[in-house]
């Protein structure tokens, strides 16, 4: 069968590599992909914005089965566009991607399917908005309506920080077109955790739990990012959370957009926080999770191919978890997510049986690789405990620790572990 995954990231090294343990794969193409792809795919420098030229290479080559990695394709209608062409693709159309892409569109669903989530409020008049941020006081989060590449939310720890961004997103056009509409949210508090679930329809196969770090230095400090580390699955979720999140959250918004007319076919992502009456959704997007396809994919046991075929022809797929833990720890360049230099050579290290590495912003030159983006690399390790996969992950990381090209966060996992001390 001939494969294609679509983006350039980790999360889409993670697919290929997973999909490349499949014997029905024959051939994977990775489009426009990144180096590290380059042991198990074939690079196909088409962007992901090209629908024409996408859909045209499907056709051309005969590819069986198109996954979809990254959510702005699938905003812009490129799972409908191979539809349209007879072609098998994976990844949620325009209509239901809308999940990710308008905050407020998600949150009426929310309301009014009653699937928990925290209050808010939308608004379009910033005055609207400050007058409701001084009713409801601090803290309070507000977030753009659109998508702005992770940097759209401001959890405010006083109102006047929150009228700031509101009147930054509504009369500055911060984010463009993104912060047109605002939502305005009460502050939840509780651990945060994402979960993932293969869907079509009203069918939904959930996968393992997990939990990524999303600010840039250790101690959840700093700017936030696309994600410096993850584990799966978490071991400290209270019992029965896991289930209430599948039950009240996850079949629940699947059945409403069908209700809604915008049914969900390919990966519902639910980012959740453990408050005191059970998980509340903070966000859904309408694709694998980066970086938590990282460790969720190395912890199934099935072929992922006959998984995704399975979900698109209706039929129940088998998904068998291993029962240990999956850790992974990005590498940055240093000065990410701010300004940073790319065309770093990487160290090079040995390849360690128990240690795997995930490519994201790295690109070959001659026969080393060099840095290409803010976010380089993932190591990750699978182990029977937590402790055991983060301890042969940083072990291998101290490849980078004399490279001042390159950060990495040392506290991955550290609060989900009692007894670790790095
Ligand atoms: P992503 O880059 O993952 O798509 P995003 O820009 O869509 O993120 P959210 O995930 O909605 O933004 O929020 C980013 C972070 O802000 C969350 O991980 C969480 O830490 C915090 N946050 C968002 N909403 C709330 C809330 N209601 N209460 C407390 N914290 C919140």
């Amino acid at each position: 069968m001939k494969l294609m995954v679509i983006g350039r990231g980790g999360r889409e090294h993670s697919l290929i590599q997973t999909l490349a343990k499949s014997s029905q794969a024959e051939k994977i193409y990775a489009v426009p992909g990144n180096a590290g792809m380059e042991e198990e795919a074939v690079r196909v420098p088409i962007e992901e914005t090209d629908h024409e030229q996408l859909v045209a290479f499907a056709k051309e080559n005969d590819i069986d089965l198109t996954i979809i990695g990254p959510e702005n394709p699938l905003l812009d209608g490129l799972s409908d566009a191979f539809q349209s062409a007879g072609l098998k693709v994976f990844g949620p159309s325009k209509k239901a991607a809308l999940i990710e892409g308008s905050k407020h569109f998600a949150k009426q669903i929310m309301q009014k399917y009653q699937i928990p989530t925290a209050d808010y409020a939308a608004f379009t008049d910033a005055e609207k908005a400050k007058q409701y941020i001084q009713e409801k006081g601090a803290p309070i989060v507000v977030k753009a309506d659109g998508l702005a590449a992770g940097k759209g939310v401001v959890v405010a720890e006083t109102a006047e920080q929150a009228m700031e961004a509101a009147e930054d997103m509504l009369i500055n056009g911060q984010f463009g077109s993104a912060s047109k509409e605002i939502v305005v949210e009460e502050f939840l508090e509780g651990e945060e955790f994402s979960l993932m679930a293969f869907v079509n329809g009203s069918a939904v196969y959930p996968m393992v739990s997990a939990k990524d770090h999303k600010r840039a230095f250790e101690g959840d400090k700093g700017p936030n990012t696309g994600g410096m580390g993850a584990f799966a699955p978490v071991p400290d979720l209270p019992e029965g959370s896991y289930q209430t999140a599948v039950e009240s959250i996850l079949q629940p918004t699947a059945d409403a957009m069908v209700k809604e007319g915008r049914p969900f076919t390919g990966i519902l992502y639910a980012g959740l926080i453990q408050t005191d009456l059970g998980p509340k959704v903070i966000e859904f997007n309408a694709r694998f999770g980066d970086p938590e396809t990282q460790v969720v994919l190395p912890l199934l046991s099935n072929d992922l191919v006959q998984v995704f075929l399975d979900v698109l022809d209706g039929k129940n797929p088998e998904l068998t978890w291993e029962k240990g833990f999956c850790a992974g720890v990005v590498v940055a360049s240093n000065g990410y997510p701010g300004g940073y230099e790319k065309g770093r050579p990487l160290p090079v290290w040995k390849k360690q049986t128990q240690v795997f590495t995930v490519h994201a912003g790295t690109e070959k030159k001659e026969d080393s690789y060099i840095s290409s983006g803010g976010r380089v690399l993932l190591s990750g390790a699978k182990a029977a405990e937590l402790s055991q996969a983060l301890d042969d992950v940083y072990d291998h990381l101290q490849v980078f620790d004399s490279n001042k090209d390159f950060f990495y966060r040392r506290d991955i996992g550290l609060s989900a572990i009692s007894s670790r001390s790095r």
